[in-house]
């Protein structure tokens, strides 16, 4: 509804006018009235506001020269408008300019009118600096802000109490994939699938219901279908009067730190050769599989395989075949058992089966058989067939202990037992292969003490011509002689020593022991003979007690042809050019080599041509059934053929009958040793009997 025009007689504007008085000596209001194109009247206020006095401005200056020169044109407009008759009032700001160079924020307020018949504006002005200072403080506090956000490189959001999106940064449109105003007032199952949605939605509300802050780990799904794992970390907002506006949240994107968490995890629990839980993950397992069984009252059975002859394999056809054959291996076994069983690698050779819930022996046992027979199948290596057995030890929870830790120990001795038992086949614990393990343990012990208490003694056993009957070697055989036990058999205790790392030092005692006598009997002019020693091939690994051989033999007034050295198969398994140059200097001192339990080894035949051996002793195994074994006589009669061809002297062991002797002889045997002629003996006994003629 347009303002009626009044008009305003020039008299209203002197000082004598009550109403009009109080009105324009108002101390916060401007009042002015303008007339072609100059101020014809200003109060008190504005004149102050500008830093003028009243008649400075009144009739002299155009409004305009007091704006700003950048609204100048806008001000020109509105007063234009008004006085053109578009416009009866207006009610609008700008920006003025004080004498002193100063601007001022004003709001103005103009009413058209007519003033001595011609048109002016009457209007109001008020000083609107300080409110417009705060405005521009707020808005360049959001402005501010905004840019924070948008700068902040977390995806970042915000949603208001109602779940609905309401605003995002850049980050956020990137990782997800999709531009702010597809978000804006749209809820997580507009843009989520399904799932993820019902998961936030849930957080959401959670954190609605309790104010605050929240922290969890979910995924975000981009449009491109990519999920990646993050950290949402979120905070309810509030209005001015407290209640509830919103929340904010932000995203950390921890997908590589998941990454490289579930690598170590994998690192950590599995083996990397074939993929299979490794002793530590096997570990976690069994404890669990225990718990479990105890609240069941059922059984957990734990296999221990070992494959036998692996490490010839390795040796032979090289690490890579031997990577393979352990990887086939794994597949194999796993075929064996069911899809809850655990197929663990503990290193090495050596496999590890749990099988939870089965207390029925004969379902232990098939498996068992059924494992040994996939692993007796050849490996095919490439161009190469590999043969290797296994040797399972069997443990059960309750029965065989009652923590991880036992039920481990004792399924490894379990396993021995099968190997001592002939390997390729599988052997229950029992409380009496745990006493002997005690047994080991114990003897390993005072074994340390019977090197110092000298308690070590070596006996001789002649070994002859066979054809002649002459002597003319020895072998030294060792014995304990303990204080308790009475003499004890190398057999128990080597393999103790050999564990123990005590080889070497008892080895050295042996070299020195035999070289010993083998002075004595130089000097006591009894018949010449090679006094042979023998040897475990971690000496050969060390070297130490060769050392001291080597040593003494150059200290001694001893030729070297007056002691042999006793090696086996397996010295010369691990083919390290240590071993060959240590037997090329024992060669060098004039020390000749036997190779002992010819046979027994494998496919050590190899070695045979290339390194220098001067005897063969054909394993006792051989020799027992000569008589009633076809095909052991057959071996035998081979072993020394080839012998023979490759300019050795072959060797018997352990001849106890007649006819043994006759079927050596007469299948070209050089030499012999047995109880047939002699039981090994102790020295003064032995001489006794080189002075009896043998
Ligand atoms: P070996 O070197 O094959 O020694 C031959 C074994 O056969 C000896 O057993 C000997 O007593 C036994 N023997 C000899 N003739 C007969 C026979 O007619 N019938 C039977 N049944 N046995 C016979 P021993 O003394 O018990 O030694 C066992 C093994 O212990 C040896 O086998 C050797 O490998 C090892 N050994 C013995 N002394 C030492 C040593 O000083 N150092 C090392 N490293 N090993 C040793
Ligand atoms: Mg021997
Ligand atoms: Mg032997």
């Amino acid at each position: 509804m347009p303002i009626p025009p009044f008009t305003l007689s020039e008299s209203r504007f002197r000082d004598d006018d009550g109403l009009f008085h109080g009105l324009l000596h108002n101390g916060m209001v401007g009042v002015y009235v303008i007339q072609h194109g100059k101020f014809r009247y200003v109060n008190p206020r504005l004149a102050e506001l500008f830093g003028y006095t009243q008649q400075e401005i009144s009739g002299h200056f155009s409004p305009l020269d007091l704006v700003v020169p950048f609204d100048r044109e806008r001000v020109a407009q509105a007063m234009e408008q008004r006085l053109q008759h578009r416009a009866e009032c207006a009610h609008y700001s700008f920006r003025g300019q004080t004498r002193q160079g100063q601007s001022v924020d004003v709001e103005v307020f103009g009413i058209r009118t007519t003033l001595d018949g011609a048109p002016a504006i009457v209007g109001m002005l008020v000083d609107v600096t300080g409110r417009c200072a705060s405005e521009r403080a707020v808005t360049e506090q959001l402005n501010f802000t905004a840019q924070v956000i948008e700068a902040i490189p977390s995806p970042l959001f915000f949603k208001d109490e109602a779940g609905r999106y309401v605003g995002c940064n850049k980050a956020f449109e990137q990782f997800i994939g999709r531009q702010r105003n597809e978000l804006l007032g749209r809820s997580v199952f507009d843009i989520s699938p399904p799932d993820l949605a019902e998961r936030y939605h849930a957080a959401d509300q959670a954190l609605f219901d309790n104010p605050g802050i929240q922290t969890y780990e979910a995924s975000v799904q981009s449009t491109d279908g990519l999920r990646r794992d993050v950290i949402f970390n979120k905070a309810t907002y509030s209005r001015a009067d407290g209640t509830l506006a919103g929340l904010v949240g932000i995203i950390t994107d921890i997908t590589d730190r998941k990454q490289s968490e579930a690598l170590i995890w994998m690192q950590a629990n599995y083996d990397a050769l074939t993929g299979l839980p490794n002793r530590r993950l096997l570990n976690e397992r069994l404890r669990e599989s225990m718990r479990r069984s105890q609240r069941r009252e059922d059984c957990v059975a734990v296999m221990f395989i070992d494959l036998d002859r692996f490490k010839e394999v390795n040796d032979t056809l090289g690490h890579e075949a031997g990577d393979k054959l352990l990887m086939e291996a794994a597949r194999r076994i796993v075929a064996c058992v069911r899809e809850t069983d655990t197929v663990a690698r503990q290193g090495g050779d050596e496999f590890m089966v749990l099988l939870p819930g089965l207390a029925d022996r004969s379902a232990i046992e098939r498996i068992a058989s059924e494992i040994i027979q996939t692993l007796a199948q050849p490996f095919s290596l490439d161009a190469d067939a590999a043969y290797v057995s296994a040797s399972i030890g069997i443990t059960l929870f309750p029965q065989d202990g009652d923590n991880p830790v036992t039920i481990l120990k004792n399924a490894d001795q379990a396993m021995y037992h099968a190997k001592e038992e002939g390997r390729n086949r599988y052997s229950y614990f029992s409380p009496a292969m745990q006493a002997q393990a005690q047994e080991r343990l114990r003897l390993g012990k005072e074994l340390r003490r019977a090197l110092r208490n000298q308690e070590l003694r070596l006996y001789y056993q002649p070994i002859l011509q066979l054809a002649s009957g002459q002597v003319t070697k020895a072998e030294a055989l060792l014995r304990w002689a303990h204080p308790e036990r009475g003499l004890i058999q190398p057999g128990d205790f080597i393999p103790i020593a050999e564990e123990l790392g005590l080889i070497d030092s008892i080895g050295s005692w042996v070299f020195e022991e035999a070289t010993a006598a083998a002075l004595r009997w130089y000097q006591q002019d009894l018949p010449p003979i090679q006094l042979t020693i023998n040897t475990s091939p971690r000496q050969f690994a060390k070297g130490q007690s060769l050392e001291f051989l080597l040593e003494r033999l150059q200290h001694l007034p001893l030729d070297g042809a007056r002691i042999g050295l006793e090696i086996t198969e397996n010295t010369l398994l691990d083919e390290h050019p240590a071993i060959t140059a240590q037997l090329a200097r024992l060669c060098a001192a004039g020390v000749q080599v036997s190779l002992d339990d010819f046979g027994t080894g494998y496919s050590a035949m190899a070695y045979l041509k290339r390194l220098d051996i001067d005897y063969l002793k054909i394993d006792r195994s051989f020799v027992r059934d000569l008589a009633t074994d076809p095909s052991d006589l057959a071996i035998t009669e081979a072993i020394i053929a080839m012998g023979h061809k490759l300019g050795l002297q072959v060797v018997a062991e352990g001849i106890e009958t007649v006819e043994q002797r006759q079927l050596l002889l007469a299948a070209g045997c050089d030499l012999g040793q047995g109880y047939l002629f002699a039981t090994p003996m102790p020295e003064a006994e032995f001489i006794a009997y080189l002075q009896a003629g043998g």
